[in-house]
């Protein structure tokens, strides 16, 4: 018997931990996106199972048999899923999760299923007035005040939302090269740094990727970081892009800032996913909103893990179900 499960199964990769009351890790795996509106119900069942699995070998805890032999019992699984945007969608993924349980026979005494974004978010703050922001693959913002009242904006999936996020800053710079196609915007360089990294000749064939079957929502994501390379390197497009990704992030922030009322009291602002880690430009662009627009938040630096929070929410509901 293994205590404790958490997952924490954003855009861009999972991560599953198995842990003991102290919080001390017994095993741990990786695998790829298990948003469902990203990859599809199939390849997120199939991640889950591939994380959960991992970190049941990582940590020897099937005994000398094969995962699934025999079946494991843990008190409490908390799972943090990007893509549990709707009610709708929490029997979607609950399903999806109850599939790979069973298939790896673990029983959860206990499940919890929220949002990445939301599940980050309570396990970080732990009670405390706070914001959380993903921009990784996909975006969201989610808030907390001193009374409990949660909000959240944005995080409507790549098709229809995201803004700012590594999908989005990828979607533009594919845009922008069409346009430069068409003479509809001055030359840039964005097709010099896009086009290898895809293995293509020129902006006709990029367009024909996009509708072909190696596009995938990560692949135009991991786009972005070729966009701030460009930036790096003076394109102008690229920086304008970046500009408004922190732009639309923070637009969302002062949305739910405003619908909790958090600009009357301390909060801390908590930055996540590869966007906001990996690009000093976007980070730094937010760090300054939030210091202009709401200067009572505290930017959080020493970044834990979102995983982390999973853990402190399936703790937490284990000692309170435990006290009464
Ligand atoms: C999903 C959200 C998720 C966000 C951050 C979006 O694409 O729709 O559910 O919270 O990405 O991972």
């Amino acid at each position: 018997k293994i205590p404790f499960l958490a997952v924490d199964g954003g855009g861009t990769k999972s991560l599953c931990y198995f842990f003991d009351m102290h919080g001390q890790i017994r095993g741990q795996g990786r695998s790829g996106s298990c948003n469902y509106q990203g990859v599809g119900k199939e390849a997120a069942v199939r991640e889950l199972i591939h994380a959960i699995r991992n970190a049941l070998e990582d940590g020897k805890l099937v005994g000398n048999g094969e995962v699934g032999e025999t079946e494991l019992e843990t008190d409490c699984a908390a799972l943090g899923i990007a893509g549990l945007d709707t009610e709708y969608d929490r029997r979607i993924i609950l399903a999806l999760v109850e599939e790979a349980l069973q298939y790896l026979r673990i029983r959860a005494k206990r499940l919890i299923i929220e949002n990445d974004g939301f599940a980050a978010l309570l396990g970080a703050t732990n009670g405390q007035p706070g914001i959380l922001m993903i921009a990784g693959t996909g975006s969201i913002v989610y808030g907390v005040n001193d009374q409990g009242v949660v909000a959240r904006a944005g995080g409507w999936g790549h098709r229809v939302g995201d803004e700012g996020s590594g999908y989005w800053i990828g979607k533009q710079a594919i845009i922008h090269i069409l346009k430069t196609m068409d003479g509809r915007v001055a030359p840039n360089k964005l097709a010099e740094h896009i086009l290898p990294y895809l293995d293509l000749k020129d902006p006709e064939d990029l367009f024909n990727w996009t509708y072909n079957s190696s596009y995938s929502v990560e692949k135009v994501a991991e786009l972005s970081s070729l966009v701030s390379q460009a930036h790096t390197q003076g394109d102008q497009v690229a920086k304008s892009i970046m500009i408004q990704a922190a732009e639309q992030l923070f637009t969302c922030a002062k949305a739910v800032i405003e619908r909790i009322n958090l600009y009357r009291q301390p909060f801390q602002i908590i930055l996540q996913g590869g966007v906001l880690q990996n690009n000093a430009f976007v980070r730094e662009y937010v760090t300054n909103q939030f210091n202009t627009f709401a200067p009572s938040g505290q930017i959080e630096n020493k970044n834990k893990e979102p995983i982390y929070g999973m853990m402190a929410l399936a703790l937490d509901h284990y000692q309170k179900f435990h006290d009464g």
